[in-house]
């Protein structure tokens, strides 16, 4: 484990996370929400500012980016499918495209669905993951710009990464999430084990994340699409996994 991560509060319920390269110094922002508190967060961790890795071009994932570069003059990532839609990119990344933060390598993983170009970011050597608003605990993004069977894909492709993975959302929705999911799944025991952890964690003022890809496939309804008991509860038996996902999703929507 070489990364080191710091992550703290933007906005309303947005997370923002500084990940920082020891041996060179070089740290990112994943995304920019917001400007100040991205500064308070390099203030605090005395870490330098190098670059920041846009998810996708939703205002409160980039609204801070003009201002950091302009005091940084950091190097600004940004999914190749949306630069247009992003100020200030210096460099646009797309599937299998290799992101280095310092000696930290990251792969890049496309993740349509929230947005059309939306990517994640994976830096396997430290099993650290970057997801945006296509994953989150026990939860997804809404599908704004792509459709359910997109989205159902970029999430298959999140789930598999390796179990122990932990993985950086956009959002902190985990309680509201729990709450739907166990409608979904009344039984599931681990997910009623997480609902309680996670009541303790943000009673502590903490955060309920990073998750782990582990957890996830065992407590989130929506990367537990292809699960037949789910299908068989939705009157889906032998659907395909994207229409029983969209199912999910239209449900979570009018919660
Ligand atoms: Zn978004």
């Amino acid at each position: 484990m070489t990364a080191q991560t710091y992550l703290f509060t933007c906005l309303k319920d947005n997370f923002g996370v500084l990940l920082h390269d020891p041996a060179s110094g070089a740290t990112a922002s994943i995304d920019a929400p917001e400007a100040a508190p991205v500064e308070a967060a390099l203030q605090k961790t005395g870490w330098t500012l190098t670059d920041i890795l846009v998810t996708h071009h939703h205002a409160d994932h980039t609204q801070g980016i003009g201002a950091l570069k302009a005091h940084h003059k950091c190097r600004v990532v940004a999914p190749r499918a949306e630069a247009a839609r992003i100020a200030d990119v210096d460099e646009t990344v797309g599937e299998g495209d290799t992101v280095k933060v310092g000696a930290l390598s990251g792969s890049v993983i496309d993740t349509p669905g929230h947005t059309a170009g939306h990517i994640s970011y994976f830096f396997p050597a430290d099993k650290i993951a970057f997801v945006g608003d296509t994953l989150f605990s026990i939860g997804c993004g809404r599908v704004i710009e792509g459709n359910p069977e997109m989205m159902w894909n970029s999430l298959l492709k999140l789930r598999a990464l390796p179990d122990d993975t932990q993985f950086y959302c956009g959002h902190e929705y985990t309680d509201a999430n729990i709450r739907f999911a166990r409608t979904i799944e009344p039984g599931n025991t681990a997910l009623a084990a997480r609902a309680e952890e996670v009541k303790r964690q943000l009673a502590a003022g903490k955060a309920t994340i990073p998750a782990t890809i582990g957890a996830e496939k065992a407590e989130n309804p929506f990367l537990r699409a292809d699960n037949a008991a789910i299908a068989k509860s939705l009157g889906l038996s032998g659907s395909p996994a994207w229409k029983v996902f969209a199912e999910i999703r239209e449900r979570k929507n009018r919660f």
